[in-house]
């Protein structure tokens, strides 16, 4: 396990994490790729919405998405776009 080596806050693989700018300040990504990163976001909004009919339809959607997600030997692999030294400390 190297020092840039992350894990991912939906599925735990580990891998190393791109920076992305929240604000003003860039800070290392939480989720392996952009779909745990999307799906994370979509449960969140199904979770914030009022109960429906078309609302479970996209939860039983989502739960096929996450075994999907979860059958992945390999998380994407995500290099860092900018250079090491910004990792430090
Ligand atoms: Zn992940």
């Amino acid at each position: 396990m190297t020092s840039t080596e992350n894990v991912c806050a939906r599925d735990g693989c580990s891998f190393l994490p791109e920076i992305v700018m929240i604000g003003e300040t860039p800070l290392p990504a939480v989720y392996c790729g952009d779909a745990c990163a999307d799906f994370e976001w979509l449960r969140r909004a199904l979770n914030e919405s009022t109960p429906s009919l078309g609302v479970a339809a996209a939860l039983q959607d989502l739960n096929a998405l996450e075994r999907i997600l979860n059958a992945r030997s390999e998380p994407f692999s995500v290099g860092p776009l900018i250079s090491e030294s910004l990792y430090a400390g």
